[in-house]
């Protein structure tokens, strides 16, 4: 493989997703592109993810013993799939004729609260990893996993290795964060859905964080939360080959500001409604705080006005599917607490959503995607909307076909002629050390 060398950062994060390293071949391209990185002189960090399906097996395991795992313990078995990553690629690193040292997400200094299974970082000590790159010595962390303040080990959530390299990122003042995943960049849809989809040159955190939120698997939400509040750039791009990829960046870094930028999805969204609440100030808050102490993610709320004499409300959210039964719980009480009628549930609800940083100044989008549905005979359950996104709950068996006709319809095709695109080299600018023309060195001269 012809392959590009590597822009010279001085500190550089590069984080390996789960199919990236599946298979001994994976860990030493891995481990290959890693001392890539530190023979061009960089300080290299690697986050390396659990192996293919490692975590999804590790909680089959858990569920085979457990109804309901221990969260503690389910922990404890979730952050072996990373340490296992991070041990073979050291050991392939070691044996390129490169000191490596692998360390768990506890001895590199990811201090978290104690929420298990969804921790939140709350401090990176970085010395050990410090002293090590002073040492000469590639770090590997092991991805999702942290330390608790009462010392045990947790876990980030799914896609959690994303923030651990953010967060390093972010702790050792690193020039980029490169995300190696399994696809090419950021799409303008997912590509699986929609083949004719584009990948995107240039996203901005708002817009990272909107697809995120709204269904786009690339890049976890928290890691693009994280990236955005300490300004690391994010660099997306493929491990199997040198495609340039997509750079999540500051807004005022971006060039253009297309209308729309991508349609998202997701399929894994429940809704849950509450009939015959008391109309009377305070409701609609007591039943989010108990959702929120169950941990349940609340995504769109509608609340409808009494039409009867009665003064009775009703109150629609939706959850996260995985969330469905824990909401259900927890929001049982309020039967008797407050005298609410009916708790009632839909499991099949999918979203779709339009984000783009245009929307901001141009009224018309939510008009034109509501049309658009509409002719397509898709039936809008919810709506709602930020100044840049704009989803809609939907059926799940509507929305394959809701985001083709969105894709379609906003021209966001390979093929479409897109007004809003500034002309030229759309790629941002990330000082590299010794201020080299930016964005030339890796850019792959011809495909391998
Ligand atoms: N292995 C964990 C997961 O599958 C974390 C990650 O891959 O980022 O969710
Ligand atoms: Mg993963």
């Amino acid at each position: 493989m012809n392959s590009a060398p590597p822009v010279e950062f001085e500190t550089v994060v590069m984080k390996f997703g789960g199919t990236s390293v599946a298979d001994a071949e994976g860990i030493k391209r891995a481990a290959g592109r890693i001392v890539q990185a530190a023979e061009a002189g960089s300080r290299v960090v690697a986050v390396l993810s659990a192996r293919g399906k490692t975590t999804d097996d590790l909680m089959a395991m858990a569920h085979e013993v457990s109804l309901r795992p221990h969260p503690r313990e389910m922990d404890m078995l979730l952050s072996t799939g990373e340490r296992i990553s991070c041990a073979l690629a050291a050991m392939v690193i070691n044996d390129l004729g490169h000191e490596a040292i692998s360390l768990t997400g506890s001895q590199a200094g990811i201090v978290t609260d104690t929420s298990h299974t969804k921790a939140r970082i709350l401090d990176v000590r970085a010395d050990r990893i410090r002293s090590a790159l002073d040492g000469g010595k590639i770090v590997l962390v092991a991805g999702f996993q942290g330390v608790s303040t009462t010392a045990d080990v947790t876990t980030l959530g799914r896609g959690g290795s994303d923030t651990t390299a953010v967060a390093l990122a972010a702790a050792l003042a690193a020039d980029v964060c490169e995300i190696y995943t399994d696809v090419a960049g950021v799409f303008s849809a997912d590509p699986r859905i929609v083949p004719d989809a584009r990948m995107l040159a240039v996203v901005s955190f708002e817009e990272m964080l909107e697809m995120s939120a709204s269904g786009a698997g690339v890049l976890q939400l928290r890691a693009v939360e994280y990236a955005r509040n300490n300004g690391i750039p994010i660099h997306c791009r493929s491990s199997f080959d040198d495609g340039p990829g997509t750079f999540v960046v500051d807004e005022h870094t971006t060039m253009e500001r297309p209308l729309v930028t991508a349609v998202t999805h997701s399929i894994d969204e429940a809704r849950v409604t509450l009939t015959g609440l008391p109309d009377r100030p305070g409701i609609a808050g007591r039943v989010l705080t108990v959702l929120a102490a169950a941990m349940v993610n609340v995504d769109m709320i509608i609340q409808n006005e009494p039409q009867s004499e009665d003064h009775r409300a009703d109150m629609s959210v939706t959850v996260p599917r995985a969330d469905l039964l824990a909401a259900t719980e927890a929001l049982t009480p309020l039967k008797a607490e407050l005298g609410v009628g009916e708790i009632a549930t839909d499991e099949a609800m999918g979203k779709v959503s339009l984000v783009g940083a245009g929307m901001r100044s141009h009224p018309g989008v939510a008009a034109k995607a509501l049309t658009v549905l509409g002719d397509a005979g898709v039936n809008i359950e919810m709506i709602s909307t930020s100044p840049i996104k704009i989803s809609c709950v939907i059926r799940e068996e509507h929305v394959k076909d809701a985001v083709r006709e969105l894709h379609t319809a906003f021209g966001l095709g390979k093929g479409a002629v897109r007004h809003e695109d500034v002309a030229g080299d759309h790629r941002p600018i990330i000082e590299p050390e010794g201020g080299d023309e930016p964005g030339e060195e890796d850019d792959p001269g011809e495909a391998p």
